[in-house]
């Protein structure tokens, strides 16, 4: 029997307010528990929320990101529940009436291949305070900071089929709200986390199968690991003969396993009903046209800017969108070379390479996309050779040139790596190395003329050694075979 993954995900995204959501309270990360709940947060008697204008526009510029319905009217509810890290006894969501409505987020696969995922709605929500468990034996302690802080909640209709394809529409949520500006993506510190729906049915079947959900998995390989456990889980249950029952499970990754938390059955009723402090929120016209025109550019028009004017292959285009600071890194060093497929091979290559290892964000990188497009321009224009240029970089990368004129052009100058192109002072070097290299030419000589042309590698690599990799390689070949053959 086939099966086919069917997977839906709810993303909750922490908006970059400074301030909570219904409070003046400080949503920084990272501050002393219990220093940043206020009376609101806490829900004493006789406070009153008031929302956040900053959390609506930002909830409003991720709409309009993924070209959903703002309905005119959203409504906050109350969704009931009783938990120590709640102290108010309810959390305000948006149940029925929510700020964004039906949209769309392109997603990008491994092999090129874009997919549309729809996504059902977008609500506000405050999140909840923290139970921490370690530090405190036999107790639990509380931190109430992110009481409060507000929280964007993404549900996309059922439509991925694959933990590649959960992960890839992960990324993409990742990438728009990074480009707003609206979060800091952070999945470390818990910016980003997410609910994973996962189900499974016969192949050809149009009816889904009974799902379970996975909560709270925050990181883009977790999703995919916890899928596959499930999907396997699932399919053996099936196969042996059993049922799914539908229920709320917990990835383990230290186990690399999920486990059930609780059934259908002993789920909350959560009496929901109209928050009766807030009043609905109206957005006119003006106001959401106003924020559209703000929009920046969004990364599935940057990658497809990139490829249809830039002439980049879907690939590039992909990789150098996904994050706004290589966009705008690539973007720059572009403005600066005026050559697309260069910055685009240098930007992944070289440059990607050199941050991998040393672990390093695009935002730190020693060497700027002024220098990197210097180097560059250096390349096109044949100053130097593809040999030299990846010393000019390394130097760049040390800040061999020193402060301010760490540029490629005080490198090349002094370092000396100017290449030769001159063909006379080419020549002398290759007669050089012919004359000092008998044997090498006796064999030349005695080859059959198709195997020649590996045989040439080695002068070559000479008249480059003699040279100190200066020398032109194009000419260099077209010089030494020429020469060579004249001998034979
Ligand atoms: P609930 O009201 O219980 O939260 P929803 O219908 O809102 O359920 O769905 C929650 C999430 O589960 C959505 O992201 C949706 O796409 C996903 N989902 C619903 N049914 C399935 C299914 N059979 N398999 C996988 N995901 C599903
Ligand atoms: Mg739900």
């Amino acid at each position: 029997m086939q099966w086919e993954t069917v997977i839906g995900l709810e993303v909750h995204v922490q908006l970059a307010t400074r301030s909570k959501i219904f409070s003046g309270a400080s949503t920084a990360f990272g501050a002393e528990p219990n220093t940043q709940a206020c009376a609101v947060d806490l829900g004493l008697p006789g406070v009153l929320p008031v929302l956040n204008e900053q959390a609506v526009a930002m909830a409003v510029q991720f709409g309009l990101g993924i070209h959903a319905e703002i309905p005119e009217v959203s409504v906050f509810d109350r969704k009931n529940y009783f938990y120590p890290d709640l102290p108010k006894g309810y959390q305000t969501s948006q149940m029925y009436e929510p700020i964004v409505g039906p949209g769309e987020v392109e997603i990008l696969l491994d092999d090129g291949e874009r997919k549309t995922v729809r996504v059902h709605h977008a609500h506000l929500e405050e999140d909840a305070g923290k139970s921490l468990h370690e530090d405190f034996h036999g107790m639990t302690g509380i931190d109430l900071n992110r009481a409060g802080t507000p929280l964007l909640e993404i549900v996309s209709e059922p439509d991925m089929r694959s933990a590649k394809e959960a992960a890839a529409y992960l990324k993409a949520i990742h990438s728009i709200v990074t480009y707003l500006g609206i979060s800091d993506g952070n999945m470390a510190e818990g910016s980003m986390r997410c609910d994973v729906n996962v189900s499974v049915r016969p192949k050809g079947q149009e009816a889904f199968g009974t799902r379970a959900e996975i909560k709270n998995v925050n990181s883009f390989r977790f999703v995919e690991r916890a899928i596959e456990f499930e999907v396997e889980r699932q399919v053996e249950l099936l196969e042996d003969g059993g049922k799914v029952v539908q229920e709320t499970r917990l990835f383990d990754p230290e186990a690399d396993e999920t486990r059930s938390m609780r059934t259908k059955e002993e789920a909350n009723d959560y009496r929901y009903f109209p928050c009766p402090d807030l009043l609905p929120v109206v957005l006119d016209q003006a106001y959401v046209d106003h924020l559209r025109g703000n929009l920046p550019e969004l990364p599935a028009a940057k990658r497809e800017r990139f490829q249809n004017e830039l002439g980049l292959s879907a690939y590039d285009a992909g990789v150098l969108s996904a994050s706004r600071a290589m966009a705008e890194y690539f973007e720059r060093v572009h403005e600066v070379c005026g050559d697309a497929k260069q910055a685009a091979n240098w930007v992944q290559g070289e440059l990607s390479g050199a941050l991998n290892r040393e672990g390093l964000a695009i935002a730190d990188s020693p060497v700027s996309a002024d220098q990197l497009g210097g180097l560059i321009v250096r390349v096109i224009d044949d100053t130097i050779n593809g040999k030299a240029a990846k010393q000019v970089f390394q130097a760049l990368w040390h800040g061999e040139g020193g402060g301010e004129n760490n540029s490629a052009d005080a490198i090349i100058e002094a370092k000396g790596l100017k290449q030769v192109t001159d063909t006379g002072a080419i020549e002398a070097m290759i007669d050089q190395v012919i004359a000092d290299s008998p044997a090498q030419v006796a064999q030349y000589r005695d080859a059959e003329p198709d195997k020649r042309g590996k045989m040439i590698g080695y002068f070559v690599g000479q008249v480059m050694k003699a040279s100190r990799g200066t020398a032109n390689p194009q000419q260099v070949n077209k010089l030494l075979k020429e020469k060579l053959d004249a001998l034979c």
